[in-house]
């Protein structure tokens, strides 16, 4: 398949390159030339999760590569459903927690580390990238245990929660973390400067995961698939998609799938107090400012680096931007949102409840509302048992890693150490 830098056209690239570049010139981001609408809608909706997926995939990709292979890539990557739970009479939550990270990163991860895995040829590959808690489980569970690629996290000492240290820091094997005394930024700082090291890029087979990989994206697209596929049929073209969103890349997917030719009727992005996005759509101006802390800190973002691939679907006449509203929600309404859906016997979080509520201001009463559980409760323990003044359980998942070692090793904030680390 062909894709384009859309801050440069004139780089074009295979859907290869570009899982193995992550970013073109000028950082600017990859997508297809081209999206073909998928013919058979009603048919594909009928097929089983892992083989939908691989149809759709495999048009996706224009064939680059095979629907048996992708067959393969997605049995490995997709072990876990996306289920779709009803908490009222018009609204569901489609749950995309239920991987090994419990957030829906883990679809993304693990898909992206199956297409490195196909594509590597050149033996040993380095996967270096910093993390302030999520993303690095999610990378590092995805390749956990995939031969010749060597993974190594740095993360800021000290100043990840516990339990999240342990989801990613207790794998072993060809995973390895580093507790960097310094910030996020002093860890991100050391993964540029690795990058711009030419002779050790290429001496180690460097290579970033970062979440604008272009395949993260499409393996989002599945489960938006999976859910229209949960509906009862004469429901499916009255889908309004909530989302709660901080780079846009579920929002970026959810479109995609859409100019694919799923019946979705509109779109909502939810966000915190950091409303760039709903701020735009309302104004025309784009005005980011201060990144604020909230309890759905996986949403702070106040500048989300995917808005300008779904700004390229609107400017090409793909997807019209009247079917995109978009809504803030402030603190004191996203605590409101985790009460009202445990009145409902639904046990949420600050992500998810940010969705449901965004979506209860905005369904109308012939539509069917689906917001996207992007966590799993007990990811944000903490925050949940203060709103609802109740304990709740860990999941399996957890309790295991609760017990296991940290195997990190510590390092200053010091390149040349870093160097030498990743070359013995
Ligand atoms: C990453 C994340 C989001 C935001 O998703 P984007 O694709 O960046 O918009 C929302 N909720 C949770 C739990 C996340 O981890």
């Amino acid at each position: 398949m062909l894709l384009e830098n859309i801050k440069h056209n004139d780089q074009q690239v295979s859907f290869e390159q570009a899982v193995k570049q992550g970013l073109g010139r000028d950082r600017g981001l990859f997508f297809p030339k081209q999206i073909k609408k998928l013919s058979n809608i009603d048919e594909l909706l009928a097929l089983p999760f892992i083989k939908r997926s691989s149809i759709v995939l495999s048009h996706l990709l224009n064939d680059e590569i095979s629907q048996a292979d992708l067959e393969d890539m997605l049995t490995n990557a997709f072990e876990f459903p996306a289920p779709l739970k009803q908490v009222s009479e018009n609204i569901h939550s489609l749950e995309l927690f239920h991987g090994p990270t419990l957030a829906f990163k883990d679809f993304g991860a693990r898909f992206m580390a199956q297409c490195l895995k196909k594509f590597n040829q050149q033996g040993q590959l380095t996967i270096l990238t910093a993390t302030s808690g999520d993303t690095g489980a999610a990378v590092a569970h995805a390749f956990y245990g995939i031969k010749d690629i060597r993974v190594v996290i740095l993360y800021p000492e000290n100043k990840i929660s516990r339990l999240q240290e342990k989801m990613f820091c207790t794998l072993g094997g060809n995973i390895e973390t580093i507790a960097v005394k310094g910030t996020f930024d002093d860890c991100q700082a050391l993964v540029k400067a690795s990058f711009e090291d030419a002779e050790l890029r290429k001496q180690i087979g460097l290579n970033s995961a970062n979440s604008i990989n272009i395949s993260r994206l499409f393996a989002q697209v599945c489960y938006y698939f999976e859910a229209v596929a949960q509906l009862p049929v004469e429901q499916r073209d009255k889908s309004v998609f909530s989302i709660p969103s901080g780079n846009f890349g579920n929002l970026t997917a959810g479109i995609i799938a859409k100019v694919l030719g799923l019946p979705i009727k509109r779109f909502i992005a939810a966000t915190n107090e950091n409303d760039t996005v709903p701020r735009f759509l309302t104004t025309g101006e784009w005005a980011p400012k201060e990144t604020v802390a909230t309890l759905s800190n996986a949403m702070d973002v106040s500048e989300p680096n995917n808005w300008p691939r779904i700004q390229h679907m609107m400017d090409l006449g793909w997807f019209d931007k009247n079917l995109l509203s978009s809504t803030m929600i402030d603190e004191d309404s996203s605590q409101m949102g985790v009460k009202q859906l445990y009145q409902n016997d639904y046990v949420s979080e600050p992500h998810g409840a940010i969705a449901y509520k965004a979506l209860k201001h905005s369904i109308e009463d012939d539509e069917v509302g689906i917001f996207l559980g992007t966590a799993h409760p007990a990811k944000f323990k903490e925050s949940v048992e203060n709103i609802l003044g109740e304990l709740i359980p860990l999941p399996k998942e957890l309790a295991a890693v609760a017990s296991s070692t940290i195997l990190s090793e510590t390092m200053d904030a010091d390149f040349d150490k870093l160097r030498a680390y990743l070359t013995a």
